[in-house]
């Protein structure tokens, strides 16, 4: 059993607000491979830029939920009943990668963790970091946080091989209820988007750029194409905007009609783009964007692409929200060639944790972080995968961390 500090208090979730206390119980999972090296390199980053931002007032109260291969080590089950439980209690959780193994073996414990809490919302911010090497030339304005539906469409996986029962049961309906006609060889999948979950997403990504002060949210889609899908995706995340938050949003459109193309200050901009042109657009005018609302397919493709303009997988940070709870992570996995050596760089992690103290409102903290990573880097002072790039001496995963603690 693991031990629940007496002094820290669980955190509340009211109308997809979080109630967070003033020492909340946090859970982490160590991870598998590189894992238990950068979630403690995190977690010590995490509590210093919280004591520094708020004294003794604040303090996370961590809890350790087993889960993989230490899981397995200790309890013969990679995600056990015990772990499960915690995460329904506590439901906010700093994770390190997990092990899955590709079409064998075990199922994805960060998939079992996503469904028991609802985790509908994938948020992935891409900032350009000084000092790393860009393969754009204007990478300097990439501020962007990618809000990725992640339950509905396509990746739902209702699909069948065109040679199945069900592919042809579905191919019969089309001609003759339908009048559709297509061809026998043909496999099908099903593409499903609802009126709720994307406005459930709309509405948090809408909030996010509200609390957190960011200029615009674009919706991104093939509306075009996909008339009552991605369309109805546009036209749904219009109505949650200019609906629920009308004083504190305005549309491109009511900028250029009534407002002389200057939009009215402190107010965020909703506009929408369609997908394809998202691409280009991020690479040719990174600054004039800024959150970018996405159903699951498009978001999947956008984030990756993002990510690689600001060049490095270990410096990515990631979250899965629901309106219950919330799971923090890096992008990448265990890189198991690294897995002990003391050498992997945790920043990854490090900004998935830096995104939690944003979720939580502790942007003081969250903003300590951000600035002491972009000074490290700047004096060069980095891992092993980005030193090799910039020609100095590598520092290890807890030399890297030390700096980060000592600028802080
Ligand atoms: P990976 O992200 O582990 O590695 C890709 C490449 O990036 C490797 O060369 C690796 O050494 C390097 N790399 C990754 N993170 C690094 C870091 N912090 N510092 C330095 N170098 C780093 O991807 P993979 O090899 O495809 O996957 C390995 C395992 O991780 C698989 O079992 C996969 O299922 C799992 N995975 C888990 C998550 C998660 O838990 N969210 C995400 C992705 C992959």
């Amino acid at each position: 059993m693991q031990k629940i500090p007496e002094d820290g208090e669980v955190i509340k979730f009211e109308n997809g607000k979080w109630i967070v206390p003033k020492k909340p119980i946090i859970l982490y999972v160590e991870g598998d491979g590189i894992g238990p090296e950068i979630t403690h390199a995190a977690m010590k980053v995490i509590n210093k830029a919280v004591e520094k931002a708020y004294g003794s007032e604040r303090e996370i109260k961590w809890v350790e939920v087993l889960a993989g291969d230490k899981a397995e080590k200790l309890t013969g089950n990679r995600f056990p009943k015990e772990s499960e439980e915690l995460i329904e209690k506590y439901r906010v959780l700093l994770k390190g990668p997990l092990e899955t193994p590709i079409g064998k073996g075990w199922k994805s414990i960060n998939v079992a963790i996503r469904l028991m809490l609802d985790l509908y919302a994938n948020i992935r911010p891409v900032k350009y970091i000084p000092g790393i090497e860009s393969p754009i030339k204007n990478a300097d304005k990439i501020d962007l946080i990618i809000f990725r539906e992640n339950t509905d469409d396509l990746y739902r996986g209702i699909e069948y091989p065109y040679d199945s029962e069900q592919a042809k049961k579905i191919r019969d309906f089309l001609r003759k209820e339908l009048g559709v006609e297509v061809e026998d060889d043909t496999g099908i999948g099903i593409k499903l988007i609802s009126k709720f979950k994307t406005q459930r997403i709309a509405r948090m990504a809408i909030k996010y750029a509200i609390d957190h002060k960011r200029k615009k949210v674009t919706i991104m889609h093939k509306g075009n194409v996909m008339k009552y899908t991605e369309g109805a995706f546009r036209e749904w995340s219009y109505e949650v905007a200019t609906k629920e938050f009308r004083d504190y949003v305005v549309t491109e459109e009511e900028v250029t009609k009534n407002y002389n193309g200057v939009p009215p200050s402190g107010r965020v901009i909703i506009n929408d783009r369609i997908a394809d042109n998202m691409f280009q657009q991020i690479i040719i005018r990174p600054d004039e964007y800024d959150i970018i609302l996405a159903p699951n397919v498009n978001g999947d493709y956008i984030s990756d692409a993002a990510g690689a303009l600001v060049g490095n997988i270990g410096m990515l940070g990631g979250a899965n929200i629901g309106d219950t709870g919330g799971m923090f992570e890096a992008i990448h996995g265990t890189a198991p060639k690294y897995a002990g050596k003391n050498v992997a760089n945790p920043t990854g992690i490090i900004k998935g944790g830096e995104l939690m103290l944003r979720f939580m409102g502790w942007d003081k903290a969250a903003d300590l972080i951000d600035s002491a990573i972009m000074e490290s880097i700047k004096q060069k002072k980095v891992t092993q995968d980005l030193a090799r790039f910039m020609g100095v001496r590598a520092l290890s995963t807890t030399e890297y961390t030390d700096e980060l603690i000592s600028i802080i």
